[in-house]
Parts: C-alpha cells; sequence; structure tokens
C-alpha cells in the first residue's frame, strides 16, 4: 500500500449513523454475523498485530494512530509479517495479500470509525491518553459500534465510564506477539452486558483465538495477577537475602518447570512493565502487594532487561540469563508454589475466574506447561497453607496472609476438589477423542500455528499418552493434526525462545525426545494420520508412531540443517532405526521437504491415502490395529524396540549436541538469514 495516499483516504459516510451526542446507556444489540469492519486504535505494537490477525480472519481493518508516519509503520509491519508467513508456507501468496487488502490505514478518527462494528482499542498504557481516546470515540462512533480496550491493567469500568455507552464496552487483551499467542482474556467491566461479552468472546474466536473471560475487573485480570505477584516474590526472596537470583531462577525452571526462571522473565517481560501493574495493583488492592526494593531499584537505574541490555542479568557485556539446572532449593519452591496458590486463591475467592479458566489462561498466555492450580493441587493446598503462616508469623507481611479462596480449597481437597484425576483435565493445545471403539485420538490443534508444538501441547501430549495408555478401554493410539493444512509443522519458536543457553538447549531436546518417545514406549499401538506438513519436531513425533498413514499432498523434512541445528528430537536416532541410516541422513543433510509418494517408497509412510477418505482411513486403520491381539502387540513392540541398538545413547549425544549448536555462531547465521531470507553462510564456529 502507499500509505500517505490512503490515510486520509476519503469513505463514504452513508450507512451509519454517528452520534455526536453523548447518552448514558445505548442499547443495541448486534450478532457476531453483523460484525464485518473493526476499527484498530492504535499501530504500535500490539495494535498492528491486532489489525494483522483480524483482517487474517476475513475482516475488514481500520487502523488508526495518531500521525502518518505512525499508521504507516504499522502497515509495513503488517506487511513484512504477512509475506514472512507466507515465505513460510503457513499461508499461500494470495491469502497474504488478501489480508494486506483487508487492511487500511488512517489518522482521521472519523473517517476510521466509517461502519466500525466493534473497536480494539491499542493506545498507550496511560488513562488520560485512552480517556481523550474514549471521549473522542463516543462523538463519532455509530450507536451500535461496541468498544473494546486493550489494556493490560487499567479498570475496564473505569474506562467504559468515560464512554457514551458502558454496556456495549469489555476488555479484550491479546497477548504479545497477538499473531502468535492464542489467549485473549476478555473482560467484563461492571457495566458490560452479556451480549458485548458473549459477542466479543465469539469475535475472539473467530480469530482463531482462545478466549478466556475474566468475570471481574481485577487488576492484573488473571495471567497478570498470577505473574507480576510471582515476579515480586522472587524479588523479596533476594532482597531478603534468602537465596540468590540463580538458586530462584534454577527452582523456577527447573523444579517447577515454568517455562523461564522468575527474574528471567522479568527481564523479557521488562522491569518497567512489571512495576507498573505491580504498582496498581499495590494501590488498588493494598500491602500484598508491596513491590520489592530490589524490583524498585532496577528500574530506578534504567536496568529494564533484556530491551535496555541490563536488568537482573547482563546481555550486554554479560552471557545473559545463564541459569544453572542444579541450583534447586525445596525451600524456595515451597514459598513461590504458597504463593501461586495464595494467588489464585483470591481470584476464585473474587470470582474473578474458576480454578480450569485460570489454568488455561497461563498455560495459553504464559506458557505455564501445567495451571498454577493444577500444580498447586499436586504439591497440596494444606503444605501451601503452612509455609504461608510460617512467613507471615516470621515477617508480618501482607503478602503472606492466607486468603479465604486458598483455605476453603484445601478444605474442599483441592482447588479442583478431592476427586480430580486425570480425565477431569481440560487440554488447550490438544483435543483427545474417542472417533470409534477401543481407539483413543489425539488431536494437536493449534491449527492457525500449523499445529507447531508449544511447551504447553508438548506437556499435554505426554499427558494425553499416559492417560490413553492407561485406559483398559484403548488399544490404539491414532495421533492427527487439525485444520488441513499440517499434521505438525514442528517446534513453536517460543518454545525456543527460553532456550538460548546449552543447557536449557540440552533439557528442550531431552523433554522432546521423552515425550515423543512415550509413544513408542506405549503399550498400545500408535497411527500417525498425515495430512499436510510433517516438518522438524512433527516428522520426529510420526518417527515415534507404529505405522504412518498420509494423503498425498503431504509433505515431511528434517529443516534443521537450514539453521545450523540438527533434529534434537529424536530425529538423529529413530529416523535411522526405521528407514536405514542411508536415507535418514539424506533426508536430514538435504533438509528438504519429501512427498508422502518418496516417503513409502523408502518405507516411512506405510499408506497413502486421498484427502477425501483421509480421514475415515486413518480411523480404520487405527481401528484395524486396535482389534488386534493386545498383549502380542505390547510384546512385539517391546521386542523390536529392545533389539535395536543402543538408541538411548544416541539420544543423549543427540541433546547434548543440540545443547551445543544451539550457542554457536551458525545458528545466530542460520536464524538471522532466515528472518533476512538470504542463504546462511556458515563457517563452523
Ligand atoms: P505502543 O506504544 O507500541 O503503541 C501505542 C500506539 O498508540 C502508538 O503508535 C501511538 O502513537 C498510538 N496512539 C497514541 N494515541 C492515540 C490515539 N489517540 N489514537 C490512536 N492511536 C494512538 O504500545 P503497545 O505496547 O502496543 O500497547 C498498547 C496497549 O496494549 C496498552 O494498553 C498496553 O498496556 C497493551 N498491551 C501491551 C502489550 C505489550 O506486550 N506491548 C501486551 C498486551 C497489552
Amino acid at each position: 500500500m502507499n500509505c500517505p495516499e490512503r490515510v486520509n483516504s476519503c469513505r463514504s459516510a452513508e450507512g451509519k449513523r454517528s452520534n455526536p451526542v453523548r447518552k448514558s446507556i445505548l442499547i443495541v444489540h448486534m450478532e457476531l454475523d453483523d460484525v464485518d469492519t473493526i476499527t484498530v486504535l492504535g499501530a504500535g505494537t500490539m495494535g498492528h498485530g491486532i489489525a494483522e490477525v483480524a483482517a487474517l480472519a476475513g475482516y475488514t481493518v481500520n487502523l488508526r494512530d495518531i500521525k502518518e508516519g505512525f499508521v504507516q509503520d504499522g502497515y509495513d509491519q503488517i506487511e513484512w509479517s504477512l509475506n514472512k508467513l507466507a515465505e513460510k508456507d503457513r499461508l499461500t501468496e494470495e491469502e497474504a495479500e488478501q489480508a494486506l487488502s483487508n487492511v487500511t490505514a488512517y489518522v482521521d478518527l472519523s473517517e476510521a470509525m466509517v461502519d466500525s462494528d466493534v473497536v480494539i482499542e491499542a493506545a498507550p498504557e496511560d488513562f488520560d491518553i485512552k480517556q481523550d481516546v474514549y471521549e473522542e470515540l463516543s462523538e463519532v462512533a455509530p450507536d451500535d459500534t461496541i468498544f473494546t480496550s486493550n489494556t493490560s491493567s487499567i479498570s475496564i469500568t473505569d474506562l467504559s465510564e468515560v464512554t457514551d455507552r458502558p454496556e456495549q464496552f469489555c476488555g479484550m487483551h491479546f497477548f504479545n506477539p497477538p499473531v502468535r499467542m492464542e489467549l485473549v482474556e476478555v473482560i467484563r467491566g461492571e457495566h458490560t452486558s452479556d451480549d458485548t461479552i458473549e459477542l466479543i468472546e465469539g469475535l475472539a474466536e473467530e480469530m482463531d483465538k482462545t478466549p478466556v473471560r475474566v468475570r471481574k475487573d481485577d487488576p492484573g485480570f488473571i495471567v497478570n495477577s498470577i505473574l507480576v505477584p510471582l515476579m515480586n516474590e522472587a524479588s523479596w526472596i533476594v532482597e531478603l537475602g534468602d537465596a540468590t537470583i540463580e538458586e530462584v531462577d534454577s527452582t523456577t525452571k527447573y523444579d517447577m518447570g515454568l517455562p523461564m526462571g522468575a527474574f528471567e522473565l522479568s527481564d523479557q517481560v521488562g522491569n518497567d512493565i512489571t512495576l507498573h501493574v505491580l504498582q496498581y495493583m499495590h494501590d488498588v488492592l493494598g500491602d500484598a502487594y508491596e513491590p520489592s526494593p530490589q524490583l524498585v531499584r532496577k528500574v530506578d537505574n534504567d536496568e529494564l532487561g533484556k530491551k535496555t541490555g541490563n536488568g537482573f542479568y547482563d546481555y550486554e557485556d554479560g552471557d545473559g540469563a545463564e541459569i544453572p539446572t542444579d541450583a534447586i532449593s525445596e525451600a524456595i519452591r515451597e514459598r513461590l508454589i504458597a504463593l501461586l496458590a495464595n494467588e489464585t486463591g483470591k481470584l476464585i475467592q473474587k470470582g474473578v475466574a474458576p480454578p480450569k479458566d485460570i489454568d488455561k489462561a497461563m498455560k495459553l498466555g504464559a506458557a505455564f506447561p501445567k495451571g498454577p492450580a493444577k500444580l498447586c493441587d499436586e504439591s497440596g493446598l494444606d503444605a501451601a497453607i503452612e509455609t504461608l503462616e510460617a512467613l507471615y508469623e516470621e515477617t508480618g507481611a501482607a503478602r503472606y496472609e492466607v486468603c479465604d479462596g486458598l483455605r476453603e480449597a484445601a478444605e474442599d481437597g483441592g482447588f479442583y476438589g478431592p476427586t480430580a484425576d486425570d480425565d477431569e483435565i481440560e487440554f488447550e493445545a490438544i483435543r483427545v477423542e474417542y472417533p470409534t471403539e477401543m481407539v483413543g485420538q489425539i488431536v494437536l490443534d493449534r491449527p492457525q500455528q500449523l499445529n507447531t508444538v508449544s511447551p504447553a501441547m508438548l506437556a499435554e501430549f505426554g499427558q494425553a499418552v499416559d492417560m490413553l495408555d492407561g485406559d483398559d478401554d484403548v488399544r490404539a493410539i491414532l495421533v492427527t493434526g487439525a485444520g488441513d493444512r499440517a499434521f505438525s509443522a514442528g517446534a513453536d519458536a517460543m518454545s525456543m525462545a527460553g532456550s538460548a543457553n546449552p543447557i536449557d538447549a540440552i533439557e528442550l531436546s531431552r523433554n522432546g525426545q521423552q515425550t515423543w518417545g512415550k509413544l513408542e514406549d506405549a503399550s498400545v499401538p500408535v497411527v500417525a494420520g498425515i495430512d499436510g506438513f510433517a516438518l522438524g519436531g512433527g516428522m520426529e513425533l510420526a518417527t515415534c508412531a507404529d505405522l504412518r498413514i498420509a494423503t498425498e499432498r503431504s509433505e515431511f523434512g528434517q529443516p534443521e540443517f537450514n539453521l545450523g541445528l540438527l533434529p534434537g528430537w529424536g530425529g538423529t536416532q529413530r529416523l535411522a532405526n526405521l528407514i536405514g541410516e542411508s536415507l535418514a541422513k539424506q533426508i536430514i543433510f538435504s533438509a528438504e521437504r519429501y512427498d508422502a509418494e518418496q516417503m513409502k517408497e523408502w518405507g516411512f509412510v506405510n499408506y497413502v491415502t486421498d484427502k477425501n477418505s483421509f480421514e475415515e482411513d486413518a480411523i480404520e486403520l487405527a481401528a484395524d490395529m486396535a482389534a488386534g491381539p493386545p498383549l502380542a502387540m505390547e510384546y512385539t513392540k517391546k521386542a523390536m524396540h529392545a533389539g535395536r541398538d543402543d538408541t538411548e545413547a544416541g539420544l543423549e549425544t543427540e541433546a547434548f549436541a543440540f545443547g551445543h549448536l544451539l550457542d554457536t555462531e551458525d545458528v545466530m547465521e542460520g536464524v538471522t538469514k532466515l528472518q533476512s531470507d538470504e542463504d546462511p553462510e556458515f563457517k563452523g564456529k
């Protein structure tokens, strides 16, 4: 687009009435199907990403910022991002062009509001600025337009009250970057009508996001209400001399299994942002959220984290967040779990969200492998209360005061009650289905992300295999991908994000190897049903199945060499076990894609099938396997796997090699060149 020409371009004002007069309440009713045009206010970090997501979902998007240069920058970033998605085959060229043509840039607010059904405001996080935005908006918006705000912390109720339509107002909180992050918190303000909240939840789903309802307008909503106090407590622990940063981060990451250390996370988010949300919670909710002096000092010294090159870790002159795997402390774990339990209890007690929604939000929005309610239930709520009481007695600090929500949950036997078992787990990144008798199906369920493997997907996949393998009624497992583009296009870049140092990368590799390995270890036969891409980690997953059925159009490949990496989720061992070393080397060394017929010829794919009958054929194959003799199946698998050479030793070498490689200049070169689309020049360093 040539933005300067189209910014301020005149569009007909016919069709919608504008509303120059302030009214106290507007009662208009709009259905999801009526939504066609979305106006995004602010083309910055979040605004341009949200506009891209809406355009990809087929909406007409009016992107508005206060200066031509700002809105042009946002537009250019959308174009860049869509081109990247097309280059990576996540979209066709036509889809990318179509999405871009859905976006028009504006500076004039009234023009941006013509025909607008929903506004998503992503202006700076400052009440006064947002107040001005909404006052102006109320003057020019059509009566039936619904207003939403992407604010991370400002009260939705307060914002709604500066508009002429508090009932038609709610929070629509996307996570950064909106194109990749699945979660949208949909926040009900005090005046929000049911119709509004339901419509916006539906809209989030239309945008291929997963909405989680925040039932009460509470500072921090769900995700930040858990994460920010966790980071604050980590900082208090160090401030009080009870542990070092390394010990706290080692415990959070390698013992509690969170995707990052608490300090590593604060550096990533920006210590100023963490402090800002915390101060707001402190102002509204009281002393339990008193910021740690250490955090305040960091912000005062402009040590804001990665973005300033320095924070709790030194990213400029030091090695960044190098977290030792062996500095785990049981006392720190107990303290942080107790804190999580208390904050989870408070959200439940205040009616902000029930446990399953809290867990869902934390898994999707903060990449927790398990939600805090589940995590705390597993480690015991009585123990959490004991820890908090002891800390309160020792320090008198308000943040250790046990809330009623936690006490009640402990009396009930847990946040999920005494009877919760794995069958009641709500999976987010996968689905478990039972398509026919004796067959349990795991569907990789991130279709918009080509079913790439996130940390939550990995954790849930492991749980699902354990669950199905332990179910006497299941005699075969079928694994497929949702949507019509991919089985799985590999590891999600997010799961690599926290793995920049060798120790983390070794752990990441082992985790993937072991999770996929559960399919080999399962006592029942496993069928992979592949339609579309099976690349990288996705192909390594398919390799662990006992049989593979694929549509003609499917494409297979191990593209890791393009990044200077190696297949780190079992690919260097298990592929050779299956099709022989020579072909495995060809696939890995060439980093090319191979079609289903070729892979059948090489013995990787067992059956090639037509797209139209694929689902039926895959289920039938799994049902055939399920009808076989269970014990003979189990022992045959065991015997065949035991007869292999020493795969375990090979896997260990693979994990260490992966860890070593991630730290090399070659990987940096591969990743940089992938982004710029030039061929990498590897130097062997
Ligand atoms: P940003 O500073 O990158 O972008 C804000 C944009 O709004 C700027 O381009 C600015 O010029 C524009 N703007 C200012 N006044 C405006 C007006 N009157 N009308 C239209 N545009 C206007 O900020 P951001 O990081 O994108 O944050 C935007 C909102 O999203 C904030 O409320 C923030 O809390 C929230 N949020 C941010 C993140 C994140 O990680 N950055 C995540 C979730 C939510």
